[in-house]
């Protein structure tokens, strides 16, 4: 596969030389839980609950800065705006859509002082050419290459890829990834790690890629399945570098436990919080301590980035607004 950068960006040849660990600081705000859809492993959707309050808003923009939070995950159900009874709240509340909502609430964030991450599910070219003044980066897991009606019923490959494909045409900086662990086979990890990275080769916005392990929580209907060895693993980290070396691979830790016997090889720790895991409360983080002792005893430091990486940090990829306050963390002034 062609190399979609001419020189690979200086992040990363510091992480492929070993020195860095990248994670972000992060506090999750749901901005609803509701969804339309029935994933069998998801233990986050409920039917009725309506969009987050005005008032849980301000808790956790204020815990989030309390806390030295950078990102502000904002998350919700997949296109919660399609549900008659979300259109009635936001038409009560004054916002004309989902998407004006999720704007206006990026913007306190980051009126705040927080950098906006959204994943709200598949999104139209058009909804993420208007969101991306909003928010630093966005992101949607693939999740798999195989429709598996079983687990996802209304979750379609082919909307995904085209969701992430209009991602890339709207030049937001954006997060994908693969679940593992759920019964699927390594061959069809590697097969959905080859679609992301023929979505990379396209685009070029893909800043990381998740392997994501499945772990059942309350509500979840499907049972864990096998998790990958650490061999596999291996070989999946190893086949993405061939692929697409300019992105980096995150391993969720409070996922994975075995992502210790991994540090060598990967880039990223992705969120870590000293708040609720939103989407996986049966599984809190550690210490920001533990991780940064752990990558140490494997000769790895732990450094924070923020949610858009700097390889993305650029007029190409970045609204004017965030270029600034990026370059300003970027420099250390904001350190
Ligand atoms: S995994 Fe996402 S799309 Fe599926 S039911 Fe849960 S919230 Fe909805």
């Amino acid at each position: 596969m062609k190399a979609v950068y001419a020189e690979p960006a200086l992040e990363n040849s510091d992480l492929r030389s070993g020195k860095a660990v990248t994670y972000s600081r992060s506090i999750t705000l749901v901005l609803t839980h509701d969804c339309p859809w029935h994933c069998g492993y998801c233990g986050f959707r409920t039917d009725g609950e309506g969009l987050v309050s005005e008032e849980k808003i301000v808790r956790v923009v204020e815990e989030g800065r309390a806390g030295g939070a950078r990102e502000v995950l904002m998350i919700s159900g997949e296109r919660p705006g399609a549900m008659s009874h979300i259109q009635e709240e936001l038409g009560r509340r004054g916002y004309g859509d989902f998407w004006k909502f999720a704007a206006a609430v990026a913007d306190r964030c980051g009126e705040a002082g927080l950098f906006p991450h959204g994943n709200f599910g598949r999104m139209r070219e058009e909804e993420l050419r208007d969101l991306r003044p909003h928010f630093v980066s966005m992101g949607m897991m693939l999740e798999s290459v195989e429709d598996e009606i079983r687990l996802a019923p209304e979750k379609k490959v082919a909307g995904r890829i085209a969701g992430i494909e209009a991602a890339g045409r709207a030049k937001v900086p954006f997060t994908s990834g693969i679940l593992v662990g759920w019964g699927e086979s390594q061959d069809s990890r590697l097969r959905s790690l080859r679609a992301l990275a023929e979505l990379q080769e396209k685009y070029g916005h893909l800043q990381e890629i998740l392997i994501q392990r499945y772990v059942p929580n309350e509500g979840s209907r499907w049972p864990a399945g096998v998790a990958p060895t650490l061999e596999e693993y291996i070989e999946m980290m190893s086949c993405w570098r061939d692929w697409a070396p300019e992105v980096a691979i995150q391993i969720p830790p409070n996922l994975e436990p075995r992502w210790l016997e991994m540090v060598g090889d990967l880039d990223d720790l992705g969120g870590i919080s000293w708040a609720k895991d939103e989407v996986n409360p049966t599984r809190p983080w550690a210490e920001l301590e533990r991780y940064r002792e752990g990558c140490a005893r494997a000769g790895r430091e732990l450094v924070e980035r923020l949610p858009v990486y700097d390889s993305h940090a650029t007029a190409e990829w970045l609204d004017p607004i965030w270029q600034k306050r990026v370059g300003h963390f970027i420099s250390g002034e904001e350190r």
